[in-house]
Formats: structure tokens, C-alpha cells, sequence
């Protein structure tokens, strides 16, 4: 069978969610996937990668400090050294930053933020949403390598185990960027662009101390983030990482809750692909109830926390 190289993105060994997600839209198009992780615990995670589908996974150490356009290149080796028919990652940032330069190296070109992969053989069939979500295009690949980003929180992971062969490889230590220092935020806070459900909040919240309707409804859904509208961080009411929309972040989560929020076409263009949309708004003709699977007509501050004791209440069941 032939096969897929994905990056494999860890924190600290362990396989982000995001990633897992992609090996299971490669192995989804019937080939064998091949794991590629870098950094310090990559071994560790290599370790791990048999549980997610993987039948090979390379572990590349000995570089002091990450570069992305070495590991690109490390990356594209490996895909011609493997006779790889396709290179995959995650659409996160460090996907975004390694996807293009591989898909470069190897002469190809680069489908991104996909959310839908079908192969007939080795002939690979994407389709991704265009013009801010508005058109959704079918696009076949006539490259050599299929080169692709999946959009977080689509797909989803493997849940079939693969005997999984780790190899150690020396990673290149010549890069034109290195990264000097990340400095780790304290906080460990669910970002919106993992969290299975996301409840944000927009301007109809009136203030920034009404965030704490969104903060209590989402603790009690127990694994969420809370996600806000650009005119909120304009505001600065919320800080811009839970900014959703076109010039934020993009959200796929199973469950997404917009209180307050009018539903325009930039915010649109950050939800629409999740699994489930709540709208909760006083305004019936608020175009956010156009994409919303369920709308609550009313208002925010009587409507929220009766949900947030609902909420509750049913976890206790
Ligand atoms: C280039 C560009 C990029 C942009 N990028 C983004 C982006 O990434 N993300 C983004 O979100 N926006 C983005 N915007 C801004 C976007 O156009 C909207 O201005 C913004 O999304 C509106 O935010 P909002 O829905 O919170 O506020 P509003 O549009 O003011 O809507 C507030 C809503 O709250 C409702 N409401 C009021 N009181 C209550 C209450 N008590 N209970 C319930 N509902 C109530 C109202 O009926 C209304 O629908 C962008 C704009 C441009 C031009």
C-alpha cells in the first residue's frame, strides 16, 4: 500500500489532537501513514503514534532549537527517501508555517484547511470552503505529491491501533530561521480552536463583566473554550486569541454557542463548519440564525444562565 507522510505536532510527547485528526483523514483515503515528529519529547510521542494509525513514525532529534525551514526540508527527504504519494499537517500555525515550504521543496502545490479528503488510488480529491466560507470548492490534485493542511476538529482520529515501527533520524541543524525562545503562556487554558465546544460572546453582552455568563456556561459544559467577536476584542473586553472569524481563528468544535453575537459574514466565515450551531440573540432576524441549527430568541442575560443550570443539571444525571 502506498503511503502518506503526516507531521506530527506534541507537546511534550504528547500528539496534539489536531494532529491525530490528520492521521485519520490520511488513513481515511486507504494508505499507509508514515508520522514525522521533531523537537524535544519527539521520541516519546513517536512512541506513542501506533495508537493514532500510524505504521511508521520518525522521530527527528539533535537540533538544539526548531527551524522550520530545515524541518521542511528534513520533511521533503523523507517523502522522496519513502516514495510518499502525500504530505499532510494540521492547519494550526506551525502546520501552516511548515506545509507550504515542503509542498515547495517537493515542486507541488498546497491544498489548505481542508475539510473533506476522498482518493480514488493515488488521485486525491479535496474540498475546501472558499471566499470566507460563502462557496465550497472540489479541487483534484495533478501534482506528484498530494500536499495538504486539514482544517482542525473535522475529521476524526483513529481509533484502530497499528503495529508502529519508530525510527530515530538526525534532524537538520542548518536553518535559515530558528527559533530562540517560546514563552509558554501560564494559563492553560482550552484554545477555541481545540475545544470540542465553544461558547462566545459578542457585543449584545453589553460590557466586558458580562463574560462571566459565557465563562460559567462554558465550565459547565466542563471541556470548553470561551471565544468572543472581533468588536468585542476591539473593544478590548477579550483578548484577541479568542478572537473567531475571519480575522481570527477558525473553529470546527462539535458544539458552538454564539450569544450576543449578529452572525456577520467575517464571524460567519470562523464557525460556520462546526458540527452544531446555538444561537442564543433577542433580535429573531439576526442573520447568525441563518446558520444556526438551534436559535434561542431572547435575551442573553435571562436565556444564559437559565442554559448554564440546564447545563448542570444534566451532568448530574
Ligand atoms: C475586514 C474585516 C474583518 C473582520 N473580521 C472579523 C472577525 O474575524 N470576527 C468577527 O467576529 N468580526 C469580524 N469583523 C467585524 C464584523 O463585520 C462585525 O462587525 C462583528 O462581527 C460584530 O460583532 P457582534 O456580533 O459582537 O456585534 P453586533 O453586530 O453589534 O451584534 C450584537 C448582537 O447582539 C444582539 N443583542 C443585543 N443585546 C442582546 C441581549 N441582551 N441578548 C441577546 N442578544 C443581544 C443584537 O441583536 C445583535 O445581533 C470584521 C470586519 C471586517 C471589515
Amino acid at each position: 500500500m502506498s503511503n502518506i507522510i503526516v507531521f506530527v505536532e506534541h507537546h511534550n510527547g504528547t500528539a496534539r489532537a489536531a494532529s491525530a485528526q490528520c492521521i485519520g483523514a490520511a488513513l481515511a483515503t486507504s494508505h499507509d501513514v508514515i508520522a514525522v515528529v521533531s523537537g524535544k519529547g519527539a521520541e516519546e510521542a513517536a512512541a506513542t503514534l501506533g495508537k493514532h494509525g500510524a505504521t511508521k513514525a520518525v522521530a527527528l532529534t539533535g537540533a538544539a532549537q526548531h527551524s522550520p525551514d530545515a524541518l521542511a526540508r528534513d520533511i521533503a527527504k523523507l517523502v522522496k527517501d519513502n516514495g510518499a504519494k502525500g504530505f499532510m499537517a494540521a492547519a494550526t500555525a506551525t502546520g501552516k508555517d511548515i506545509a507550504p515550504r515542503v509542498a515547495a521543496l517537493l515542486d507541488s502545490t498546497l491544498f489548505s484547511d481542508v475539510t473533506g479528503i476522498t482518493a480514488q488510488g493515488d488521485a486525491f480529491t479535496v474540498v475546501r470552503p472558499w471566499l470566507a466560507g460563502k462557496a465550497i470548492a472540489t479541487l483534484t490534485s495533478q501534482a506528484p505529491v498530494f500536499c495538504a493542511t486539514t482544517r482542525l476538529n473535522v475529521f476524526a482520529a483513529s481509533g484502530a491501533e497499528k503495529k508502529c515501527e519508530v525510527i530515530k533520524a538526525a534532524a537538520s541543524t542548518d536553518g535559515k530561521a530558528i527559533v530562540t525562545s517560546v514563552a509558554e503562556k501560564a494559563e492553560e487554558k482550552l484554545d477555541v480552536k481545540e475545544a470540542p465546544v465553544v461558547v462566545s460572546g459578542g457585543r449584545g453582552l453589553k460590557g466586558p463583566e458580562n463574560f462571566k455568563l459565557i465563562e460559567d456556561l462554558a465550565a459547565a459544559f466542563g471541556a470548553a473554550a470561551t471565544g468572543a467577536s472581533r468588536a468585542v476584542v476591539d473593544a478590548g473586553w477579550r483578548p484577541h486569541a479568542e478572537q473567531v472569524g475571519q480575522t481570527g481563528k477558525t473553529v470546527s468544535p462539535q458544539l458552538y454557542i454564539a450569544v450576543g453575537i449578529s452572525g456577520a459574514i467575517q464571524h460567519l466565515a470562523g464557525m460556520r463548519t462546526s458540527k452544531v450551531i446555538v444561537a442564543i440573540n433577542k433580535d429573531a432576524e439576526a442573520p447568525i440564525f441563518k446558520v444556526a441549527d438551534y436559535g434561542i430568541v431572547g435575551d442573553a442575560f435571562e436565556v444564559v444562565p437559565a442554559l448554564t443550570a440546564a447545563v448542570k443539571a444534566a451532568k448530574k444525571h
